[in-house]
């Protein structure tokens, strides 16, 4: 279609050329697909795509997206506000959460470290979990934290933000828990299914030289 399709249907392509895994033969199938579609699916997804982008706001406390400044699962007096599990990006609370596996909240992180491409502690949500777990003012219902459960990516980034996390925590006597490995190496939370996720859920183990 390059060159000669109009204007208007090249800015689609491209936009949606842009997007993960769309390759250009992708981007010119869904642009005709779109093309086709009723005005009420093609613009039911540009309205929804549009309401994440501006009536999602971020949660004040675990980071994650809800339609207020406290999200669903911060809401929910059902959940342990004791038990935090830190994952770093929201598709992993996601995934969690469809799977079952949490009867506690969240704190989501927003990547790992990674000090070779300059991703500090300061780049993501680490001072926020820290206020949580140093004073229980700060966290939800002004529960004190007793467990932290890192729920990182089995990567080198996952496993520096662990220790990093495991020494920051230390001072607050909270008990910091790591996913059992069982989980591929190198690999991500992502790719694990639901049975290995709750394996590794059930036998997390205390890292770090805290009261575990
Ligand atoms: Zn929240």
């Amino acid at each position: 279609m390059s060159g000669g399709g109009p204007p208007t249907l090249e800015v689609l392509v491209e936009r949606l050329g842009q997007l993960p895994g769309i390759g250009r033969r992708s981007a010119e199938r869904l642009a005709f697909w779109l093309l086709r579609a009723s005005s009420d699916e093609a613009l039911g997804l540009a309205e929804a795509i549009r309401a994440v982008k501006e009536d999602l706001v971020s949660c004040r406390i675990c980071g994650h997206l809800g339609e207020s400044d406290l999200c669903s699962i911060c809401t929910d007096e059902r959940r342990d506000a004791g038990l935090i599990l830190v994952v770093e990006e929201i598709k992993d609370l996601v995934r969690f959460e469809a799977a079952g596996l949490h009867r506690g909240v969240y704190h989501v992180l927003g990547g790992a470290m990674d000090p070779l491409s300059g991703v500090g502690p300061e780049h993501l949500g680490i001072d926020g979990l820290i206020r949580r777990c140093r004073d229980p003012k700060n966290n939800l219902r002004a529960e004190p934290v007793r467990e932290v459960v890192l729920g990182l990516n089995p990567t080198l980034d996952g496993d520096t933000t662990a220790l990093h996390l495991a020494a920051q925590m230390e001072p607050f006597g909270v008990q910091v828990t790591r996913l059992a490995r069982g989980l591929p190496s190198g690999g991500t939370l992502e790719q694990a299914s639901v049975s290995v996720l709750a394996d590794a859920m059930d036998e997390r183990r205390p890292l770090g030289g805290g009261t575990a």
